[in-house]
């Protein structure tokens, strides 16, 4: 069964971390949409008692990044983690630059 997805929803899983960009929010996948996943988010209630509950949300494809997969050809096989930048992602080693060549020139 074929199902016409939101570019970025390809390959996504239950289970998988997404980022949100406008959330600035981290979250496990707990279900799959064309456009959309639903997600759970911890939410800590100042109240008493002090406790956590779990909110589902619905986030658009649009605003988030599936840090489960390579980010440039997403997909889920010799990926490493990459943090420089603050917010993790994954890449593969087809896409990583060759770390072992130093005679190409930089690209940071
Ligand atoms: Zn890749």
């Amino acid at each position: 069964m074929k199902i016409r997805q939101h570019p970025r929803m390809r390959g996504i899983l239950v289970g998988d971390e997404v980022y949100s960009y406008p959330q600035k929010l981290f979250a496990r996948v707990a279900d799959v949409f064309p456009a959309a996943v639903c997600v759970k988010i911890g939410i800590l209630s100042i109240d008493e008692p002090m406790e956590i509950t779990l909110a589902p949300q619905l986030w658009r494809a649009d605003d988030i990044e599936n840090l489960s997969v390579c980010r440039y050809c997403g997909c889920r096989e010799n990926i490493r983690t990459v943090s420089d930048t603050g917010i993790p992602f994954r890449v593969c080693a087809a896409c990583s630059a060759p770390s072992d060549d130093s005679t190409l020139p930089s690209v940071a």
